[in-house]
């Protein structure tokens, strides 16, 4: 009876996919994979390069354990649940942003929803395959803002910062901060102003928002530090400064951990 279950668990292959334990909050996090392995998280299936690498998103409020299936052939069907390393957020008060930025009119809030919709739909346009695993900065200067902190605009309306933020003079060049596709490419967004939106592969995003000028028209390919726009104060700002995003479907992460000097 052992030795007939020691043989069964023998020649199931057991997933040996690498993912670290726990997760960190509200950051990208990359995988490994053996050859023949494949793995799923929240019904997307994380393709991995060729070395092997995959990459997904943990969210800024995400608490619960997360769950990944990994298959290796017909057979074998493996669960993988890791809990998160929770992080802890900062706060702060912004005074000064445009007061119908905090209580838009009706009019306005139509146009918020419209935007919502065309932002949602740039966000889900998968052309490219790559895995992204190295980010320049867009623009150097001073950091004045960081992700994820829990932000109150003039004493009234809350939400949690979704970028990172670098203050530089207005029309400095703002550059790529990986190769990818042009998805989204407006002058004049409600919230966010001058606005591009770059998938990078896997269902990674980066997001450029605030910009004076928008340079790099929609379906563009870019490569990493291509000049996309200039820096601005468009859309809910206080001044000049470039807003970065960087999401995985739609789950936004910390920039600032991922931006680099140089890429190989
Ligand atoms: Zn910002």
């Amino acid at each position: 009876m052992k030795w007939s279950l020691l043989f069964v668990l023998w020649i199931l292959p057991v997933a040996a996919a690498t993912l670290p334990d726990p997760l960190p909050q509200g950051e990208l996090v990359y995988g490994r994979l053996e050859p023949g392995e494949r793995i799923y998280h929240r019904g997307f299936e994380l393709k991995p390069d060729a070395s092997g690498t995959f990459v997904f998103g943990v969210g800024r409020g995400q608490t619960e354990p997360l769950t990944f299936v990994v298959k290796k052939g017909l057979f074998s069907s493996e669960e993988i649940t890791r809990s998160v390393q929770p992080r802890t957020w900062a706060s702060e008060q912004i005074n000064g942003v445009p007061p119908n930025t905090i209580a838009p009119s009706a009019d306005e809030k139509e146009r918020i929803a419209r935007e919502q919709k065309i932002l949602d739909a740039a966000r889900e346009k998968e052309d490219q395959t790559a895995v992204p695993q190295c980010f320049l900065w867009p623009v150097k200067g001073r950091i004045s803002g960081t992700f994820g902190k829990r932000r109150v605009y003039n004493g009234l309306m809350k939400g949690d910062h979704s970028g990172f933020d670098i203050a530089a003079p207005m029309g400095t060049p703002v550059k790529a901060v990986a190769a990818g596709r042009v998805q989204l490419a407006e002058n004049d967004l409600f919230y966010t102003g001058g606005t591009i939106l770059i998938e990078h592969g896997s269902g990674v995003f980066s997001g450029y928002s605030h910009l004076s000028e928008v340079s790099v028209p929609v379906g563009t390919f870019v490569q990493a530090g291509d000049v996309i726009g200039a820096v601005g104060a468009t859309g809910r700002a206080t001044g000049p400064h470039l807003h970065l995003t960087i999401s995985w479907r739609g789950v936004r992460v910390d920039p600032q951990i991922l931006l680099t000097d140089r890429c190989p």
